[in-house]
Parts: C-alpha cells; structure tokens; sequence
C-alpha cells in the first residue's frame, strides 16, 4: 500500500512510463498493478552491468506470475542472473512476489523488518550491496513506513526512492507506523546528499525518474511544512477530527485517496503533539 495525493490542477506526464533501460546501471521491469494509490505500477528496479553474473532486484512487486517471469527474463538476456532481493519497505504492492521471486531464483530477500526477510542477511542504513563492481549503499529513510530504506547507486548517483519519494505528486505519512518526524528528518538527509551531488536523478519506487532530486526535495519539504501550517491552523480553529482536517485540507484530492489523506493527517497531529 503506498497512496499519494496529487496536488489540485497537477499536470499528467505526457509520455507513457515504460518498462526499459533507465540508467546505465537500472532497467526497470514495470508491474502490471496500476492504480490511484500505485500510479503507473510498481517500479521494480534491477540493477547490475551486464555480463557481471549479479543482479539486484529492488521491489518485486506484487506476486504477478508473468511479472515475476519477466523480472527473471531480464536478468538472463543480460547474462545477469537474479542473485539478491531488496525490498525498499514492507508494503504489499513493493514485497508480495518477493518469496515466489525467491524460489524461482535462489535469491535471498533481504529487507529491514525481519518478517519480509528470507535468508540470514537483513538490511541496515550505511551498509553496501554489491553486483559486480556495482556498490549499492542503503540509505536508511524511515518515514513513509518505519521500515523504508533507498538504495544508492554511487557511481552514478542514482537513488531508488520506494515510496519515500514517488515519481509524481506527494507520498503519504503511513501513520502509525509511519512518523513524520522522522520522515522529515529523512527527507533532510536526502536534500544533503542531493547537495553534496552524491544524489543526482531519483528512480521513485512509482512514476517516472526525477533529473532534479534537489529541486523535488526541497519541493517535498514545502509542501510538509505547507500542510503542517494548515493542519496546525485547523486545530487552532478546534477542529480536531482527522477526517474534518482532511475534508478542509485535503478537499481538492479525489476521495479515493482520503484514507491515505487521513493517514497523513493523523502522522502531522501526533508530530504537533510532540511540537506541544
Ligand atoms: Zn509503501
């Protein structure tokens, strides 16, 4: 589960999202799960260089046979096979293939919450994967769920965001297990390293690739402290209901999306608690 909330009058992309080669190092295997919540589907990212004998598969998607068989296709061509699985988080529309994907490859999973897991290995913030000569840092991004790590490719920086930054719109606060303060937090850690050009294009975990992480960073930051602002003036006015909130909030996001619009709701009221 993921959600977004699309800012009133935001424009579509023009050009269809494709499964293809994205970057040198990331081809992109999309899942065939559209939806308001998932946009274009779930993004699932293979990385490593051809003929290299590895391959990291981040986000499996959902437990789609013919997805799955694709994803395993993919790596063969490039004489590349499935040899880990990455989870960004434990959202089912990013982790339910992981296991069938796992049996169909010998791959281990290797996920932050110990439940997503199969194999020994977990997955921990500063650590670095490899696929040949291929380093993938994990960069740990909790927030959108307590669980969410991106991945970084350092020699070319390029981000896999999951659901922490999504290709379009805004994503939601997965309140409670989703926080905003350390998902703003997150979102600081990332503008830093989009600063320092160590982040230079984000491959989101739904939608197209972002050429300009910084800009769409600090565009992520406003747009917390803008509904923050309109949260807190909610309050202050005594509506405390989060469905009320969301209703005069979030009135110009379709309904369909309310749940994950009351979700973020109840993430900016427990952090305004906090504030005191
Ligand atoms: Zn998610």
């Amino acid at each position: 589960m993921t959600g977004r909330i699309l800012p009133a009058g935001e424009a579509r992309d023009s050009e269809p999202w494709a499964s293809g080669s994205k970057t040198a190092a990331a081809t992109l295997v999309l899942a065939p799960n559209p939806s308001a919540w998932t946009l274009d589907g779930t993004n699932t990212w293979l990385v490593g260089s051809p003929g290299s004998g590895q391959t990291i598969v981040i986000d499996p998607g959902p437990a789609d046979l013919a997805h799955l068989e694709s994803i395993v296709a993919q790596g063969l061509a490039v004489d590349s096979p499935v040899t880990v699985i990455v989870l960004t988080h434990g959202h089912a529309d990013h982790s339910a293939g992981a296991r069938l994907l796992a049996d169909m490859t010998g791959a281990q999973v290797r996920a932050v919450d110990p439940e997503h897991r199969l194999g020994s290995e977990g997955l921990v913030g500063g650590e670095v994967l490899t696929a040949g000569s291929l380093e993938v840092r994990v960069v740990a991004t909790p927030g959108h769920t307590s669980d969410s790590v991106c991945l970084l490719i350092e020699s070319e920086g390029s981000l896999i965001t999951g659901d922490t930054v999504l290709g379009r719109g805004t994503t939601v606060v997965a309140w409670p297990d989703g926080e905003l303060g350390p998902y703003l937090e997150s979102l600081r850690n990332l503008r830093e390293l989009a600063g320092e050009n160590r982040v230079r294009r984000i491959l989101p975990g739904h939608g197209p690739l972002l050429l300009n992480p910084g800009q769409v960073l600090d565009g992520y930051l406003e747009h917390r402290r803008v509904r923050l602002d309109e949260v807190r003036s909610a309050v202050s006015r005594g509506i405390t209901e989060p469905l009320a909130i969301v209703a005069e909030v979030y009135a110009a996001t379709p309904k369909a999306l309310w749940p994950a619009a009351e979700m973020s709701v109840q993430a900016q009221l427990a952090y305004l608690a906090l504030e005191g």
